[in-house]
């Protein structure tokens, strides 16, 4: 089991018809959410316009995917994007809102829902039982959009990024601490933003700054304006961005994914004296770090599992058997690279257990000698409060049992976890200005 990230935001001001590129856009972001995905864009004749699916962005030939009609009608030059584990967005409440027409797309999680939810019944009388929808009524109250924005910085516990869409642009604002990405990027008349710069990135749009933890900036076609700067107590990026959660090829927050990958597999090998045949990773997100334990150590590196790209076009299931027997079918070892060798497997973090267990049990029934399991991120000691799909205390096998149990539940022939001072270290930002909750159980707030 792996935890997940729960959204990913896009917004994008165009001086063309903008639609392909939101779809591109939320693609290319469907790594942080797979159950939904949704389009919203405004436009003088139809006002806005939204569709989402369940199911991944890119499904052709499918029922649930984006059709050539839907495309059409949601023609315009501006419009927001988003991809959800949880729900359907961008969310567009049936009720009048003093702040006219707009439509929210946001990523994060809300901690004191259920204050500002009886809050907002007792005022209004009207509630909703989603984050997006308090979010959305608490901007809807105020007469403009950037007021009722900052009553989310000043109301909401949590961690967020935002996109809002309205008839004149796109306003995008992020959490005081940083706890979530948003970056900007633009090029001759088009302006976007989105949870993470792959998106802006391949879609040929030059990065140009990350939005600053509690900043609100209006995007249209005059470029970006920043309206507000809204200042949280410290900054607390999310450290598992680097670990886990982002792309590779992402740059987050001024320092490259891939970089930090493999600092932290370096720093692992840094600690290592074993002797092994070769190093590989668990597939995707352990790539980086066992090429920077490869990096570091000199030991051969090379793919041990073969990623199945036809298993892609399916749902994400909600039953863990079924995500289970998905998994199976996504990975397979390749036995020839394996048998008779000694590895050292690279893995970003561990959950439960019961996903590296069954790597570690597939590789030695393939032949393997011996498996030496490498973390990069320290043992797991609390769940996100701050927006990932979160496993309750119980469910962190780090918790209830030593790393020799660990070792020995897994099947592993060693185990060995980065020391947290190594994690922070290879990540490249001081330890104040990260959230380091799963690990140190500290909140940030
Ligand atoms: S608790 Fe963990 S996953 Fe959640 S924001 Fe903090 S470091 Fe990231």
């Amino acid at each position: 089991m792996k935890i997940k990230d729960n959204c990913g935001v896009f917004g994008i001001y165009s001086n063309k018809d903008c639609v392909r590129d939101i779809l591109q856009g939320i693609h290319l972001l469907q790594h942080r959410g797979q159950r939904y995905g949704g389009v919203a864009t405004y436009n003088k004749k139809n006002g806005i316009r939204i569709i989402t699916h369940r199911g991944w962005v890119e499904q052709k030939e499918q029922d649930h995917a984006f059709r050539s009609e839907e495309i059409k009608e949601l023609r315009a030059n501006f419009g927001i994007g988003h991809v959800s584990l949880k729900d359907r967005q961008p969310f567009l409440p049936n009720i009048k809102f003093n702040a006219g027409d707009f439509t929210v797309g946001f990523s994060g999680k809300i901690i004191n829902a259920q204050r500002l939810r009886n809050m907002l019944k007792k005022e209004e009388g009207l509630s909703f039982n989603t984050d997006i929808g308090i979010i959305a009524q608490l901007i809807g109250r105020h007469s403009d959009i950037p007021s009722g924005i900052e009553q989310i910085y000043k109301q909401i516990k949590g961690s967020f990024a935002l996109t809002v869409l309205t008839g004149e642009g796109i306003y995008c604002a992020r959490d005081p601490y940083g706890l979530k990405p948003l970056i900007l990027g633009n090029r001759d008349g088009t302006y976007a933003g989105a949870s993470e710069s792959r998106a802006l990135q391949n879609l040929g749009i030059p990065l140009r700054r990350d939005v600053l933890p509690g900043e609100i900036i209006f995007i249209d076609k005059n470029g970006f304006k920043v309206l507000k700067k809204l200042k949280g107590k410290r900054r607390a990026y999310c450290a598992f961005e680097w670990a886990y959660i982002a792309s590779m090829d992402s740059i987050i927050d001024g320092i490259p994914v891939k970089r930090a990958r493999l600092n932290l597999g370096a720093k692992l090998a840094r600690r290592d004296r074993i002797k092994a045949d070769l190093v590989a990773g668990v597939p995707m997100s352990g790539i980086g770090h066992a090429l920077g334990y490869h990096y570091e150590s000199g030991i051969r590196y090379d793919d041990v599992y073969l990623y199945n790209r036809y298993s892609d076009r399916s749902y994400t299931p909600l039953e863990q058997k079924a995500r289970d027997a998905i998994a199976k079918i996504k990975l397979s070892v390749i036995k020839d690279s394996v048998k008779g060798k000694r590895i050292v497997l690279c893995d970003d973090s561990i959950v439960r257990g019961t996903q590296i267990r069954e790597k570690v049990k597939e590789l030695k029934a393939a032949g393997v000698r011996e498996v030496h399991v490498r973390v990069a991120s320290p043992p797991l000691m609390a769940p996100c409060d701050y927006g990932l799909s979160t496993r309750s205390y119980r469910e962190l096998i780090a918790i209830n049992m030593s790393i020799e149990k660990i070792r020995r539940y897994i099947g592993a022939t060693t185990l060995k976890y980065n020391a947290l001072s190594d994690f922070v270290e290879a990540i490249g930002k001081p330890a104040d200005e990260l959230c380091l909750k799963c690990w140190t159980n500290e909140p940030v707030f």
